[in-house]
């Protein structure tokens, strides 16, 4: 681990905020057209007043109790662990969070702040349409009008998540640009957001984007974290020994681990290696990607040798996104967070697994996560204790999961 310098009460490298301008060491930042720079200065002066607000956070404390449903178990898998041996593994539950991920958390702050600022109108992007569900959620919730940007090809890809987002109020816009996919429905958001930033805010749904959204976003996140912190000292009496989180852009894990940052815990992000590493289809921007600029930020991306941005691959919809959070991609160079990536294949296996060995239907994003255990907890030394985060439950998976099957029966 990376030693401090100084003196042992200088601040750990991982440590420390984003500075002024949003940079995580190297990473984040705000790589974005002069026109943009009047909302996220506005953003980022609100949500530093919203956060020192005790009346924020017990209204966001609240609505996350009540609401979203939290706090959320720490359930003990005894069958995965007796079975794996070694460890004692415990599944943080956000797939019993409303609209069935975590996502919802980051909404709910999102909306709150967007009504403190006197915003009328909630607009977001989305790919799989889970993100546009929770966003068409929260906005429902605090009465405000919502547009949600989504490429045509996505739109029917996901027609369920299309007819929740439209009984739930929201205006699905489609996009029908490039691959008319996430990448565009991005840039149909940010043009919208530029145009109508006196009334709109835009919720981004991870922790990428420019500063501040990848700081705000894992503080919201953090909820996740300093829960499971509390319920493993109640149950175990101790910290864990491990985290482990899958990783798309990267929020449920961030969210994870930030609250165990300083303490001497190991910490694995799962990221989705597709049809395999060598294939050049997968998700792994970490893994095999390298640093370049992607959706105003400085982060690990995958991207080809001229430095064009990669088209990214996952049987797991919310994974497949080419970059992930500039935090991530600082706590990579630093050795703090290890990342390793597990293929297409061997994530069906671990959802299948979960569902009948515990009950418990995993989204095939969290089944990432519980693959990756499978060669780890065997080596790990007796009575270890390692907390994963189950990011969502997997009934969305479950015609993609079947097919598979059959395929391969
Ligand atoms: C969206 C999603 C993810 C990936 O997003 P992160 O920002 O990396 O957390 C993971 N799991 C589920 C269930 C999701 O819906």
């Amino acid at each position: 681990m990376t030693g401090s310098p100084a003196s042992s009460a200088a601040p750990r490298p991982w440590q420390s905020q984003p500075d002024k301008e949003g940079h995580f060491g190297s990473f984040g930042g705000r790589y974005v057209p002069e026109t943009l720079m009047p909302a996220l200065a506005e953003l980022s002066a609100a949500y530093a007043e919203a956060k020192e607000d005790g009346r924020f956070q017990d209204e966001l404390s609240e609505l996350l109790r009540d609401f979203a449903g939290r706090e959320t178990p720490l359930y003990e898998a005894r069958n995965m662990s007796q079975r794996l041996g070694q460890a004692r593994i415990f599944l943080k539950r956000e797939d019993l969070a409303h609209t069935g991920a975590h996502k919802i958390n980051n909404v709910l702050g999102q909306v709150l702040l967007a009504k403190r600022m006197g915003k009328t109108r909630i607009i977001a992007e989305t790919g799989a349409g889970q993100h546009g569900v929770a966003t068409a959620t929260g906005a429902a919730l605090m009465g405000m009008q919502c547009l949600i940007h989504m490429g045509t090809l996505d739109i029917e890809r996901q027609a369920v998540n299309v007819e929740r987002m439209r009984m739930l109020g929201a205006e699905v816009a489609p996009v029908e640009a490039g691959s008319c996919s996430l990448k565009d429905a991005v840039n149909a958001a940010i043009r919208d957001w530029v145009t109508n930033v006196a009334d709109t805010h835009y919720i981004i749904g991870s922790v990428v984007g420019p500063h501040p959204y990848p700081m705000m976003v894992r503080d919201f996140q953090a909820v996740i974290g300093h829960e499971a912190r509390r319920q493993i000292l109640e149950r175990a009496g101790r910290l864990p020994d491990l985290l482990v989180a899958c990783v798309g852009a990267g929020s449920n894990a961030i969210g994870l681990f930030h609250p165990f940052l300083d303490d001497e815990v190991r910490m694995l992000g799962v990221e989705a290696a597709g049809h395999g590493l060598d294939s050049g289809e997968h998700s792994a921007s970490l893994v095999a990607g390298r640093p370049g600029v992607f959706q105003g930020a400085s982060l690990y991306l995958l991207q080809d040798v001229q430095g064009q941005v990669h088209e990214a691959h996952s049987v797991a919809a919310g994974l497949d996104y080419p970059g992930v959070g500039p935090e991530h991609s600082l706590l990579k160079d630093l050795e703090r967070v290890s990342y390793t990536a597990v293929e297409d294949g061997q994530a069906l296996k671990a959802f299948v697994r979960l569902t009948r060995e515990e009950g418990i239907i995993p989204a095939l994003e969290s089944a990432h996560a519980l693959a990756a255990l499978e060669d780890i907890v065997p080596g790990l030394p007796a009575d270890s204790i390692v907390v994963v985060c189950l990011s969502g439950r997997g009934d969305k998976d479950l015609a993609q999961v079947m097919a598979r099957m059959e395929d391969a029966s």
